[in-house]
């Protein structure tokens, strides 16, 4: 499916909330477009609604969803600030795994709300958003601590929220501590991009904010 050049995300979405082009339309209770901010630099992508996100039309509104908001709060970030969306838009039964066929029939939305927002920093939750996004057949306890470029945006995976509800231990750390770790990573991008902001509008102070940029950098 490609949609017509012009056609705006608000018309993109109401083809998307009546969309049926895969067997998913047939037992969700309705699909699940994104929460937040369009409008943001920072996306979050998650895999796909679950039982909670369904029934809401929101996606991660359920425990998973708290411990997010819980941790975006702890680094001075909210949904206001950031958009939140899933790979596939609609919940496979029973929780299963998206198969090939509907990622691959659902990743014009996705690929829609990516060209719309153009975001600058894009956090990937879990194995499928990591993979779709970095387009490798990576896991996550190897992807991530790091950030990589791709889409024009720096990518930072890390676990999705529910792994961190689960708890164990993966590469020596909980989950929770990995994300709280990726997350810093996150600001500090974040606040690297808004000091180069300030230093490209205020010629004056160019040289300060790049000497305090590299020594932020020196912390990961
Ligand atoms: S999962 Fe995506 S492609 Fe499948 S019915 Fe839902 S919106 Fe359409």
């Amino acid at each position: 499916m490609t949609f017509p050049a012009g056609i705006d995300i608000d018309q993109i979405r109401a083809v998307a909330l009546g969309c049926t082009r895969c067997r998913l339309a047939e037992g969700r209770t309705q699909v699940v477009w994104a929460d937040g901010n369009l409008e943001s630099d920072l996306l979050f992508i998650g895999e796909a609604p679950g039982f909670h996100e369904d029934k809401q039309g929101k996606p991660f509104v359920g425990a998973a969803g708290q411990l997010l908001d819980k941790l975006l709060a702890e680094i001075g970030l909210d949904r206001t600030k950031s958009a939140i969306v899933n790979v596939i838009k609609c919940r496979p039964p029973g929780n299963r795994d998206p198969l090939p066929d509907e990622l691959e029939t659902c990743k014009p939305y996705l690929d829609a709300q990516l060209s719309h927002m153009r975001p600058t920093v894009i956090v990937t939750l879990g194995n499928f958003a990591t993979r779709y996004i970095l387009e490798e057949q990576i896991g996550i306890t190897k992807a991530r601590g790091r950030r990589y470029d791709r889409r024009g945006a720096v990518v930072i995976p890390t676990f999705h929220p529910a792994a961190a509800l689960r708890g164990g231990r993966f590469g020596g750390m909980t989950p929770i501590d990995a994300i709280r770790q990726d997350l810093q990573l996150v600001r500090h991008v974040l606040d690297e991009r808004s000091r180069a902001a300030a230093a490209a509008t205020a010629p004056g102070h160019t040289e300060t904010a790049e000497a305090g940029s590299s020594e932020q950098l020196g912390l990961f």
